[in-house]
């Protein structure tokens, strides 16, 4: 088969198979012939030679970037939600038998099960040119649901990959900002042009790489220290005074003592201006204040 990033090559498959794209599911197939070999590269690059590494896919649409992991590893699991997909990754990624491509959603998988038994005793890593409507539920499930895997290195919108990449405590950073540097150390490895993909998107992609590790700070409650990140900025404009107030339900006062038992955090600082440390210690003074 030819490349699969050719124009061509993905006009004739999609006509023999009456494929459409579909807006609604994120479908934008990569052109750039550059782009698949760089990311997988990125994703099994660095793994431990002694180990057999697996992939998890998310959206392998007509398997362009699937071929070049199946290239590098040793087995790949490919998860997408449009079935009309399944015959053309037949046509086109049917010469692999270390291949599987499983038709779901995966905000609805079970990726523990899935990981138990489709990897076992290799490496896992996570690598997918996301569907853009679930950038955000998609990073949170993969590093909430602590799966046992190495790294995740996806395509994102630039935007987005700012805002995952950014500093805690930095202009850029937001409640997701926050939670990825909690879990993960995050890179951004290089940017793609929209005219890189067919159709081509409004706006520009970036591939960043999350490599997991244990948490950075060790709040008493998880729970908690979530709900702080997500009440602070839920009103990012405000003050986290007003902010937390407004989203904990709770008077000023007690949202004042609460920020001066953390450490003294300055109750007129915006949510973007704390640091990683600063979530933790309102936390847990927020714990300390009810119980
Ligand atoms: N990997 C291909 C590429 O790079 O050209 C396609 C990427 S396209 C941006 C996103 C893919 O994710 C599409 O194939 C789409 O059908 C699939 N998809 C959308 N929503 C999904 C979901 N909830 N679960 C699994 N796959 C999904």
């Amino acid at each position: 088969m030819e490349r699969l990033t050719d124009i061509s090559t993905i006009k004739d498959v999609m006509e023999r198979h009456g494929f459409t794209f579909s807006k609604a599911l994120g479908q934008n197939f990569l052109i750039n012939p550059s782009v698949c070999p760089r990311m997988a590269e990125a994703a099994i690059g660095e793994h431990n030679q002694e180990t057999s590494v697996g992939v998890l896919e998310i959206g392998p649409g007509i398997g362009v970037l699937t071929k070049e992991l199946l290239q590098r590893a040793d087995k790949v699991v490919a998860v997408e939600l449009d079935k009309r997909l399944l015959p053309v990754l037949d046509e086109t990624l049917g010469e692999f038998d270390n291949l599987k491509v499983v038709n779901a959603d995966v905000l609805e998988l079970d990726l523990h099960k899935l990981i138990a038994e489709e990897f076992d005793g290799m490496e896992v890593a996570v690598c997918a040119n996301l569907p853009y409507y679930i950038t955000s539920p998609v990073i949170m499930k993969l590093l909430e649901d602590r799966l046992p895997i190495r790294s995740i290195t996806v395509m994102v919108q630039k935007e987005a990959a700012v805002r995952l990449c950014a500093e805690p405590g930095t202009r850029d950073s937001s409640a997701i900002t926050v939670a990825v540097r909690y879990y993960c150390d995050p890179e951004m490895l290089f940017k793609v042009s929209s005219g890189s993909f067919m159709p081509a998107p409004k706006v520009d992609s970036a591939v960043i790489q999350l490599k997991l590790r244990e948490p950075a700070v060790h709040p008493k409650n998880e729970e908690t220290f979530f709900m702080v990140i997500k009440g602070a900025f839920a009103q990012r404009r405000k003050t986290v005074l007003n902010s937390l107030s407004s989203s904990l339900s709770l008077d000023k006062n007690a949202v004042r003592d609460i920020l001066k038992a953390a450490a003294g955090v300055d109750e007129n600082a915006r949510a973007e201006r704390l640091t990683l440390e600063d979530f933790a210690n309102i936390s847990d003074a927020v714990d300390d204040w009810s119980n």
